[in-house]
């Protein structure tokens, strides 16, 4: 079957654990035996965010890897650092947020589909791992509401016509809670009763509605600057752990890494 490696650990002396994201089974952690050892055939297959094509063989306490042979590696992403810590993040972000055999083929064909398009692009971003994670929350079901104020239902239109025109410029925000967006009126009222809000710009709702959607092509034309990507960041970031309930670490160090690269180019 084909699967995404999602990671790999050490396990006694010469066998790895692998995380899968099959596309018959959903997330699944298989035995690798002995491939450890500089011998083992499938061993260089089995790096985080491979496509392969094995074979799961039922086993006793945990199932077995058989058969496996590469069917993507990715060498592009591999080649840039950056890259390849973004790619090896989207795989870790499938492991923590997915549950164990339930089979989502939507799932992965967004991770298969995010790969292909970083290791084609020359520009990429933090963002498009931001993109990334805001689809896969899509696909688990939570979805953050952008289109009006989740508590006066006020347009999102509407919203940005009255910040546009307001001499006292009363930012809207995401209220995590709530499930998305609320106005500044209401993110006020919220905030005074001690919920927690991020505090968001119009040019930062827009780009998280465009992760919304979910088109990595848009999002890395996209015109942001890098202090409010970042504050996009933080918004996703929370608003991942908000829902998942599981405890990730946070991937804004990307952000720091983009920024060497670019300095080194200059
Ligand atoms: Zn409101």
């Amino acid at each position: 079957m084909k699967a995404i490696v999602l990671s790999r650990r050490s396990h006694r002396e010469y066998d790895e654990i692998i995380s899968l994201y099959t596309y018959d089974n959903g997330r699944v952690e298989v035995l690798a035996k002995g491939n450890k050892k500089i011998v083992s055939k499938q061993s260089p297959f089995l790096e985080p965010f491979s496509i392969i094509e094995c074979a799961i063989i039922p086993g006793r306490e945990i199932d077995h890897l058989a058969k496996t042979q590469s069917v993507e590696y990715f060498p592009r992403i591999r080649q840039d650092e950056f890259k390849s810590r973004a790619g090896i993040w989207a795989a870790t972000l499938t492991r923590a947020l997915t549950p164990e055999h339930v089979p989502d083929k939507h799932i992965f064909f967004a991770l298969k589909n995010w790969l292909e398009f970083l290791e084609k692009i020359d520009n990429a971003s933090p963002i498009i791992l931001d993109a990334f994670a805001i689809v896969l929350m899509r696909l688990l079901g939570f979805i953050p509401q952008l289109e009006e104020c989740v508590i006066c239902h006020k347009e999102f239109k509407i919203i940005a016509h009255d910040f546009l025109a307001n001499e006292n410029k009363l930012e809207p925000g995401i209220y995590y809670a709530g499930g998305g967006l609320v106005c500044g009126q209401c993110r006020l009222l919220k905030q005074n009763i001690g919920e927690e809000i991020a505090v968001l710009g119009l040019q930062e709702l827009s780009a998280l509605s465009l992760l919304v959607k979910g088109d990595w092509r848009l999002i890395v034309d996209f015109e942001i600057e890098k202090s409010e990507s970042i504050r996009l960041h933080e918004v996703v970031y929370k608003f991942v752990l908000y829902h998942s309930e599981v405890p990730l670490r946070n991937w804004g160090f990307l952000f720091t890494m983009s920024e060497l690269a670019s300095r080194m180019v200059t």
